[in-house]
């Protein structure tokens, strides 16, 4: 393989580095912001670490919808610059990352309201517009005789016609573990478990205080520039006494495909202004989102029996004969959407991006998984005021692919002991080989053999291996404690 090692024993070697060590960048979070903006740090030659308190993609970035798209729904908004530079994103990925940015066909059905079926039909049409040349593939019309044909279990009273158009999915970790693969490629140093504190100016750099949450080593490290991406908890790294994000909760079920056997992804629209996607992804269709304002623990995220109940619902009033129940559900997965804070109905908040510059210690907050190199750039903007360009940027960065799936189980596990750093059994059935999600037992079936395999990799005891199975087993209970309550 031609990848750059990142595995354990790289990140061993990066945390003997980092005592009193000085950077030009340090940048918070992997997610997908930390991750785009790490690449465009190295790829202008600035000497770039990158930190995260957990693993990379665990907050919002393995949690989102898994949609590379211009966003049909930001229309209604007036959103227009927002959906075209997305769309163009949505172009760029695919093309760069094309076993992993999936072009995909839609069906947005429209019931009731002739009303909502020219609004729809004028988002299609402009949406088509807005990409040009960008475009995937243009959308079409179908009658109400033409839906019913190719999707029999759907519900038919009431229901006008349709529209075909066009986005791409896209597996949202492996997206963020593919941006820093090639930014490790380039020079990027990176830990995943290494929780940062706010800076302190000291002089010319910025003093963190970091601490391993592996092998509980703590220190400090100097940076020209801090940039933090930490999604939902930027709050804890704002200057001001402002409220800087509003998180929303959003939550997705998954079941059997053949439950529903949709011919293409499908749009769910509902009387409160929200749409839900389902999408298929192999022998399973995962459903969602909700949108609700969250205030607990960000930490702690979880599907709770009310949000359940939402999804069904709207999908038993689209698909009335079949009766989905909370039997039928696999899994379920939660997650914070890093809003900018304002007032408002949950589902109109703006998904722009704030990013403030105090200095040199750089903020960015919001923004989408889709558009994360278009706000990369404008972070970097601001912190080429301090760090001047040392590399003329290289425009045509080809990507790597961290993203296995067509390999047996066993290389998919070597592959991503080696090339993304798992430390957990978590970070491996959850982030990498997506079984927590998308296998009829979680993986529980094969979790002897992967742990064995991960044990024998990172050097685990008998008992250190029991545990990372008993915390796995715990993990998918926690996703699962909504059923106590339906
Ligand atoms: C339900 C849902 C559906 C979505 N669907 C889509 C979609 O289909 N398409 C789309 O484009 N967008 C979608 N989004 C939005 C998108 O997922 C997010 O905007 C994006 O993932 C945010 O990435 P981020 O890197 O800013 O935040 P995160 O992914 O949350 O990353 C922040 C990181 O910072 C780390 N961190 C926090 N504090 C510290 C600290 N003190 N020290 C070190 N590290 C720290 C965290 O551990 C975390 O990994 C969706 C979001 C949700 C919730």
């Amino acid at each position: 393989m031609n990848y750059t090692e990142i595995s354990k024993f790289t990140r061993d070697e990066i945390i003997s580095q980092l005592p009193n060590s000085k950077w030009d960048v340090i940048i918070i979070g992997g997610g997908i912001t930390g991750a785009g903006v790490a690449l465009e740090c190295v790829n202008r030659g600035w000497k770039t670490l990158l930190l995260d308190k957990c693993d990379f993609a665990s907050g919002t970035s393995s949690k989102s919808s898994g949609m590379v798209h211009g966003g049909l729904r930001y229309l209604e908004q007036g959103n227009f610059k927002l959906v075209k530079e997305a769309l163009k994103e949505r172009y760029f990925l695919s093309k760069k990352l094309p076993e992993l940015v999936k072009s995909n066909r839609f069906l947005f059905p429209i019931y009731n309201s002739w009303w909502m079926y020219l609004k729809v039909k004028l988002g299609v049409f402009l949406y088509d517009v807005f990409a040009g040349k960008f475009n995937l593939k243009n959308h079409f019309r179908l009658t109400k005789k033409q839906i019913l044909e190719k999707y029999k279990l759907i519900n038919p009273l009431n229901l006008k016609g349709g529209f075909i158009y066009s986005d791409c999915l896209v597996s949202d970790s492996h997206l963020v573990l593919s941006i820093l693969s090639t930014a490790v490629q380039k020079g990027l140093a990176l830990a995943n478990y290494v929780k940062v504190s706010p800076p302190t100016k000291n002089n010319l750099y910025y003093e963190l205080k970091w601490d391993d949450q592996v092998s509980k080593l703590s220190g400090k490290l100097n940076s020209k520039v801090v940039i933090s991406c930490t999604g939902v908890w930027s709050n804890n790294f704002n200057l001001s006494k402002n409220k800087l994000i509003r998180p929303t909760k959003g939550v997705h079920i998954v079941i059997p495909y053949n439950r529903l056997q949709i011919p293409t992804s499908f749009v769910l629209p509902s009387n409160d202004g929200r749409i839900l996607f389902a999408n298929r992804m192999g022998d399973f269709l995962y459903i969602g989102t909700t949108d609700t304002d969250f205030q607990a623990n960000y930490d702690k995220v979880y599907a709770e029996s009310e949000d359940i109940k939402y999804i069904l619902k709207k999908v038993n009033e689209i698909f009335p004969t079949i009766n989905i129940s909370p039997n039928d559900i696999i899994s379920t997965w939660a997650g914070l959407r890093p809003l900018l804070d304002n007032d408002g109905n949950p589902s109109q908040l703006s998904r722009e991006e704030l990013i403030i510059d105090n200095e040199g210690y750089i903020n960015m907050c919001g923004g989408k998984l889709t558009t994360y190199r278009c706000m990369a750039k404008k972070a970097i903007i601001k912190a080429e005021k301090y760090l001047g360009i040392l590399n003329k940027p290289n425009k045509t960065i080809q990507l790597n692919s961290i993203y296995f799936i067509n390999e047996s189980l066993e290389t998919q596990v070597e592959n991503y002991l080696k090339t993304s750093m798992p430390l957990t059994l978590i970070d491996l059935m959850e982030r990498r080989l997506n079984l927590y999600r998308f296998d009829e037992n979680n993986g529980m079936d094969n979790i002897e053999f992967i742990s064995e395999k991960m044990a024998s990799y990172l050097g685990w005891s008998p008992s250190e291996r029991k545990q990372q199975i008993i915390n796995y087993k715990e993990y998918i209970k926690l996703n699962h404690d909504w059923a106590l309550t339906i």
